[in-house]
């Protein structure tokens, strides 16, 4: 069966194929020449649906979509929904993993999760959308550490380990994280809905 992946990302696209079922085949939206939907949605699960939405709308297939982001305890959620964009738009990883830092100096709170979501919409006017969402607790730590993954993994200290998750291996970061925890759920509720 056939969906269409509301996201632009090849690395993504790549990661999230990997993990759902086999014979659900993800067509990029940037390869049917489908635009990004403006995420206009104050939530994840809001801007999720825009880009599903949007996508189904578009290509007439169903679609996948998914939001991501970081989220502090201190800093009442922020970055969030604008974890992409925290220090501008356009800006660097390194920009936001330092807005972060200079946020938090002089404070000792630095609870802090990662969050994602994704949402499957059968149609563009889908009443019952499959929604997967997780969420991977830790702390910001002081210093950045580790050059593997991206975003904000080198200050992210997970709960119960002793690295970032920028020295996680990517088998080791997707067995834990929030996308690798939604990816997961998500695969069952297709499987229910479509049999895949
Ligand atoms: P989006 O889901 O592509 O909109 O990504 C949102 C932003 O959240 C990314 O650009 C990163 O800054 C951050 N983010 C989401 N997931 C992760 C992760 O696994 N590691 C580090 N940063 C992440």
């Amino acid at each position: 069966m056939k969906f269409v992946m509301a996201s632009g990302n090849l690395h993504k696209a790549e990661e999230i194929r990997a993990t759902l079922p086999s014979d659900i085949e993800l067509i990029l939206q940037s390869e049917l020449g489908v635009d990004s939907a403006e995420e206009t949605g104050g939530t994840f699960v809001e801007n999720a649906l825009i880009k599903a939405k949007h996508a189904a709308s578009v290509t007439g297939m169903p679609a996948i979509a998914d939001d991501s982001g970081l989220c502090v305890e201190a800093l009442d959620g922020a970055p969030g929904i604008f974890s992409a964009r925290y220090a501008g738009t356009g800006v660097s990883d390194q920009d936001n993993v330092q807005k972060l830092l200079t946020s938090l100096e002089g404070e000792d709170h630095r609870d802090a999760f990662f969050y994602c979501v994704l949402v499957c919409l059968d149609h563009a006017n889908d009443p019952t959308p499959l929604i997967a969402e997780a969420r991977w607790p830790g702390t910001i730590t002081r210093d950045q550490t580790g050059d593997g993954g991206f975003g904000y993994d080198p200050v992210f200290l997970p709960e119960g380990l002793s690295k970032t998750a920028a020295e996680l291996s990517a088998d080791e970061k997707n067995a834990v994280s929030h996308r690798g925890q939604a990816l997961r759920l998500l695969s069952e509720s297709l499987r229910e809905r479509y049999s895949a």
